[in-house]
């Protein structure tokens, strides 16, 4: 059967494969929307190979510029802003959403495509990190399938398939542990941007890349764990595994360990969210163990990456702190990659923040975004008092 899609984050590095898979498998895939954010030069390329009935980009600009680019018939096609990532979201033609946009941006349309009554091909862990419990439920009640692309979720949830929940002892989540791994501290307040943003394994946007150097992607990835597969945060552990070929791993309680491997490529785990029980015979080079034999794996070192135990911390407290963490987050980094902070500030930054606002019980939407507001501007205030004491 053919699935008609919806495409959230369509010109990322998840949207690209997310098409790429889509261009191999055309009997089993339609594109319905696309929703980008400003590279309307991909975009407009990927209306012309994918043909959607809608779009969505950031502002009325960008709207304007492509539509005089792609004739007058578009003028009314091209949604935008957040009010576009939501009617992409929920058009009624989609049956599936892949919910790829980077960050908070990601969970009002995720929620929205929920609500609409669409399977969810997830991408975006803050969906589930700012919002998990409110998230389930809303796939609870409008009965949908919420299918993670995550490689670590999606490794684990084909684990899921080889024994029944009450059998689990715990679920592991392996790291490549960033381009950093080997660092000492005093290196770590050295590091550039640009060397930030070179991943050894994977290839990934910005945000993301900065998140696994701090492994604050893990720790964002425990707490989409713990409300994906509904397991205590106990039971989460996390290995660094450099070489990115064991995705995660569920220890039974027999002692079985099931894991999902496979050669560190997004394309994998997308194929399989998105035609999930099937699995599709995607182009890809193949595993070869005998060519990667000194798979290794090492406790994480939550001295030198600190926002990995704050993300644990944060995640039993729970309630708004899992959203002011990842607000915080966002603007940390971005104040990084601008070069207003060094590398280890960004985690003191998010710590700073989360100590500075209250814990509240999670009774709306509302609720979370009032937080990630006030984290942002906590986390903003806490920025410029960093840079104060630089300067002087
Ligand atoms: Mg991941």
């Amino acid at each position: 059967m053919t699935k008609i899609l919806s495409l959230l984050g369509s010109t990322g590095s998840i949207g690209r494969n997310v098409l790429e898979i889509v261009r191999q498998f055309p009997g089993h895939f339609k594109v319905a929307g696309l929703a980008a954010g400003t590279n309307i030069a991909l975009l407009r390329d990927q209306i012309e190979a994918f043909n959607p009935s809608f779009v969505s980009v950031a502002d009325d600009n960008l709207a304007r510029e492509l539509a005089s680019s792609l004739g007058v018939r578009w003028n009314e096609k091209i949604f935008t802003g957040q009010e576009g990532n939501i009617r992409v979201a929920t058009l009624k033609d989609a049956d599936t959403v892949v919910s790829a946009i980077v960050g908070a941006a990601g969970l009002m349309p995720t929620l929205a495509a929920i609500q609409a009554g669409k399977n969810i091909a997830l991408a975006n862990k803050e969906t589930l990190v700012m919002a998990g419990d409110l998230v389930m439920e809303a796939v609870q009640r409008h009965h949908v399938k919420l299918l993670p692309i995550d490689s670590e979720h999606n490794a684990i949830f084909q684990a899921l398939g080889a024994g029944r929940k009450k059998d689990i002892n715990k679920i592991i989540l392996t790291a490549s542990g960033g381009p950093f791994r080997d660092k000492d501290m005093t290196e770590l307040w050295q590091v550039t941007p640009e060397q930030a943003l070179n991943h050894p394994n994977w290839d990934m946007g910005k945000k993301i890349s900065i998140d696994s150097a701090t492994l604050m992607n893990k720790g964002l990835e425990v707490i989409e764990a713990r409300w994906l597969f509904d397991i205590p945060v106990e039971d989460i552990e996390v290995l660094i595994h450099p070489q990115s070929i064991v995705h995660s791993l569920v220890e039974y309680r027999d002692g079985s360990v099931i894991s999902q491997m496979g050669i560190p490529d997004m394309k994998i785990a997308i194929g399989y969210a998105l035609s999930y029980p099937e699995r599709l015979k995607i182009a890809l080079p193949r595993l070869k163990l005998n060519s990667c034999p000194n798979l290794q794996f090492f406790a994480p070192d939550f001295e030198r990456f600190p926002s990995l135990r704050l993300a644990y911390q944060v995640c039993r407290k729970g309630g708004t702190l899992p959203a002011v963490l990842n607000g915080a987050n966002e603007v940390a980094v971005e104040a990084f990659l601008a070069k207003r902070i060094r590398f280890p500030e960004i985690g003191l930054v998010v710590a700073e923040t989360v100590s500075r606002l209250p814990r509240e019980e999670v009774k709306d939407v509302g609720t979370v975004l009032d937080a990630d507001l006030a984290a942002r501007l906590q986390a903003e205030s806490v920025i410029e008092a960093f840079s104060m004491k630089a300067t002087q």
